[in-house]
């Protein structure tokens, strides 16, 4: 795309002055830029204007897409802050100033390895950078998706260089934006480039699979379809294929068996409201087997990141396997777009509550925005902050669990039954005697793994264990546990002292 083509894309979505306004970001852009290069021999100017492109296809606001045209000019080139903020005004001067903060903290970061805890320097200036609007966030992802997107043209090492830093921060933070097309196509690219004969392999794996599977599909497909118009119901259908990572990270999980994955493809239902969305799902389980353990209620329990959506998985009576997701319009714009969703460039309400500071306006369930905001906040006035604990909440790999009432906790990758049990209550942990998992006893050993329903089996004569300190891995439980067992230990010298004193009584 072009700078006449992006305008004119810009004129099909914002008002005549925002176009007039972009024109004049590119121009100021173009010039500034005017001699540099990309890898690929192209001149650099084709990249905020791409970064612009997918920023418009986004459908965020106009600020947003002015500095995603100007985002490198400040690094790269003579203009300063001060000049933007004179042309574009003081938004746009402050986003592209996020945007340039967070390259300059990524480049003392010369390691992947330094995102580990001894950068904390480094991450606090992303995190306080970020943390300022949320925004910076978005053009810094539609950045990464062009530089992902053009990869090829780098050199090797450097390839699999950014696309492992892609993998470990800018996808989990898609992700935890909800923003779930962009964290699909970010982890495909990286996938890609890290492991490319799994890639190869997973995907033909996939196509030949899919071939193998679409006329069945079809077939219910067609009888959901008339079904539903039997029963008067307004709908749309689609259906969303895997993404080869995602069949690459469950493959793993079911010991490479492709047989026992039932969503390879999941038939999408869109309705009008959320009562339809349940009347749907009521027609589905009439017409087809329901595997109940199978059943997720992503609407009564939004997942972290806000996720909202009824899954279901049904057997056919040919005994065909469908997974169906089944949401309301504003679900479905909301799981592909996420936050970026809050920004849309007609929807300036909550764009002007935001620049006002109205954080409460901020959709729910991204509590962890407002968290790093205030953070931020705080460190710009010099006092201290804990930035490993804020990568952890923004970074790490999350699992959920189920609890046996059905309820959803998030804890992260790596935890045990035991750090579950301290995440319900601490005294429930403390009278622990053993664990079922999916219905089958487990060692405290056992690592949780994503959807494991897991029953926590209680007696009132359990006791926390010194030996418990190997099987918990949150902080919560290791800090609860620590308590319980020097409260427990104070009661057993009580005792023998007790004791003690009682024998020379006598
Ligand atoms: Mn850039």
């Amino acid at each position: 795309m072009n700078a006449n083509d992006i305008i004119t894309l810009a004129k099909s979505h914002y008002g005549e002055n925002e176009a007039i306004e972009l024109e004049h970001a590119i121009e100021v852009a173009t010039k500034a830029h005017s001699g540099q290069k990309r890898k690929s021999g192209e001149d650099y100017i084709t990249h905020p204007l791409q970064v612009a492109a997918i920023l418009i296809e986004w459908e965020m606001d106009i600020d947003s897409v002015l500095a995603g045209v100007l985002h490198d000019t400040v690094e790269d080139t003579d203009i300063v802050l001060e000049q933007l903020e004179t042309f574009f005004g003081r938004d746009v001067a402050f986003l592209v100033d996020g945007v340039t903060k967070v390259s300059q903290a990524r480049s003392g970061m010369r390691e992947l390895s330094s995102y580990l805890p001894t950068t904390k320097d480094n991450l606090a200036k992303l995190l306080i950078a970020v943390g300022q609007d949320v925004r910076v966030l978005i053009i810094k992802l539609a950045d990464r998706l062009h530089n992902m997107r053009t990869l090829n043209h780098m050199p090797h090492d450097k390839q699999k260089k950014i696309a492992r830093e892609t993998m470990e921060v800018f996808a989990p933070l898609a992700d935890r934006l909800n923003m779930g097309r962009v964290r699909v196509q970010l982890e495909e690219l990286s996938f890609k480039y890290l492991v490319p004969s799994e890639f190869i392999k997973t995907k033909s794996l996939l196509e030949s699979r899919l071939k193998k599977s679409q006329r069945k599909l079809n077939s219910v497909r067609r009888e959901v379809i008339k079904r539903l118009e039997d029963e008067k119901i307004e709908f749309k259908m689609d259906g969303r294929v895997k993404s080869v990572y995602s069949l690459y990270k469950k493959l793993d999980r079911v010991d490479g068996d492709i047989d026992r994955i039932h969503d390879l493809i999941a038939l999408r239902i869109i309705a009008k409201d959320l009562d339809t969305c349940y009347l749907v799902l009521g027609v589905l389980h009439d017409l087809y087997t329901p595997l109940f353990e199978r059943i997720k209620d992503y609407v009564a329990q939004p997942k972290p990141n806000g996720y909202q959506s009824l899954h279901t998985t049904v057997q056919t009576s040919t005994g065909q396997v469908v997974e169906f997701q089944v949401r309301t319009r504003e679900m479905h714009e909301y799981a592909e777009r996420g936050l970026a969703a809050s920004f849309h460039y007609n929807e300036t309400k909550l764009t002007d509550a935001y620049k006002q500071g109205t954080l409460a306006e901020l959709p729910a369930d991204l509590s962890w925005i407002k968290d790093l905001q205030l953070t931020a906040a705080r460190a710009g006035k010099g006092q201290a902050f804990d930035a490993e604990k804020f990568r952890m909440n923004l970074f790490s790999d999350r699992i959920f669990i189920y609890s046996p009432k059905g309820d959803i906790y998030d804890l992260p990758r790596g935890s045990f039954p035991l750090d579950f049990a301290y995440r319900i209550h601490s005294d429930l942990a403390a009278r622990t005697s053993g664990c079922k998992i999916n219905g089958a006893m487990k060692p405290f050993s056992y690592e949780l793994q994503h959807g494991d329903h897991v029953e926590i089996l209680t007696s009132k004569t359990a006791s926390p264990k010194p030996t418990w300190k190997n099987f918990v891995s949150t902080s919560h439980a290791k800090e609860k546990l620590r308590l319980q067992l020097s409260r427990e230990s104070r009661g057993i010298l009580e005792v023998v002292t007790d004791r003690f004193r009682r024998t020379r009584k006598k």
